[in-house]
């Protein structure tokens, strides 16, 4: 699916060691790092892993401790615990590269927004198809035949319109009604698009009301786009500096309506380690907001500790209600009762005080 050679190539082998293994000792010509194997038992004195340059000519590393090595690719698996393909996903990230584009040559990965490193394109197959998919679905959600799935969004999870417009958050009237690229569910429901520099790089379709066996978020096939595992979803107006982290795209909305900048993690079985590393790179306080039920307790628990390991410490929220979204139609101010949890999660006393008072 990607150009393996040509990924190698355009990856800076230390700068990605520096990155993931932590920033290298001993001397610039003769750099060292920890070894990423869990089971190497390691006291960080003398750190055993080095770098050179292999008789093909790609970069590797080597464990002189225990064995291990290989080129990036390797240290990406071993490092993230991740597979071949998510590894293969992670750097082609990196790089800036496409799967199966002919005639590709390394570029720099955009950089204009520090969100703009979350959820980069993994390289969706007919880019132009779901931007104009995306854009048609936005405009049906405020036409009146998108009136219900309007409905449901707004006086069903209390979501306001200018915050689906900003995010350009749509409805799909099903395949009879609606064109769409291929390897797109043919259904029914809201569009909760993935944007990145302005472009779709995803699509989930939400169905409102799904029958008791049926999911209620579909995803696009591979084939047609990747899950970028995380979505940055953005306020009209950011009023505060904190990112927060939600379960699903839904919550992340609710976030965003009050004034927030939001990062929605899209799959129950995340957050791995490649997110929390896309998430350390972010410049602002992090408050995780997942759901106050066991499973999302133990999902913050452990994207906290996989946080902690790159110095970066979330604050997690404590919620009147299940999910953020639940909090938010609870709620009498959600722009205030968000902003005062957030800065009791953050520690910031006077506000914790505020919330038992108020
Ligand atoms: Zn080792």
């Amino acid at each position: 699916m990607y150009d393996r050679d040509a990924l190698i190539a355009a990856v800076d082998l230390p700068a990605l060691a520096d990155e993931l293994l932590g920033p290298h000792t001993g001397t610039a010509r003769a750099p060292m790092w920890r070894c990423p194997e869990p089971q190497h038992a390691q006291t960080g004195r003398t750190p055993p892993v080095s770098i050179f340059t292999s008789g093909r000519g790609e970069q590797r590393w080597r464990c002189h401790g225990c064995g291990a090595g290989g080129t990036a690719i390797d240290l990406v698996m071993v490092f993230c615990r991740t597979d071949l393909r998510d590894a293969l996903e992670f750097l082609a990230r990196r790089v800036g590269q496409e799967p199966q584009a002919p005639g590709w040559s390394p570029r720099p990965r955009p950089r204009h927004s520090p969100l703009a490193a979350v959820g980069v394109p993994v390289g969706c197959r007919d880019q132009a198809g779901l931007d104009r998919y995306v854009e048609e679905c936005a405009h049906r959600l405020f036409s009146p035949a998108g009136q219900h799935l309007l409905r449901w969004l707004t006086d069903e999870r209390g979501l306001p319109p200018p915050v689906l417009e900003a995010n350009r958050v749509g409805a799909d009237l099903g395949p009879g009604r609606q064109d769409r690229p291929d390897g797109m569910p043919r259904a029914s429901g809201v569009v909760l698009p993935v944007l990145v520099d302005g472009h779709a790089v995803y699509a989930q379709i939400r169905v409102p009301h799904p029958r008791p066996d049926r999911p209620r978020y579909l995803n696009p096939r591979a084939g047609l786009a990747p899950n970028p595992r995380l979505a940055r979803v953005r306020p009209v107006e950011q009023k505060r500096q904190a990112i927060i982290i939600t379960e699903g795209a839904i919550d992340a909305l609710s976030a965003a309506s009050a004034g927030f900048r939001a990062v929605a993690v899209l799959s129950a079985a995340y957050p791995d380690r490649l997110v929390a590393h896309e998430l350390s790179r972010l410049p602002d306080p992090l408050v995780i907001a997942f759901d106050q039920d066991d499973a999302g307790r133990a999902a913050a628990g452990r994207l906290t500790a996989l946080l902690d390991a790159h110095q970066r410490h979330p604050a997690n929220l404590v919620l009147s209600a299940g999910d953020v979204n639940e909090a938010l139609v609870r709620s009498s101010n959600w722009t205030k009762e968000l902003e005062l949890r957030v800065n009791a999660a953050l520690g910031q006393f006077g506000a914790s005080r505020a919330l038992e008072v108020g």
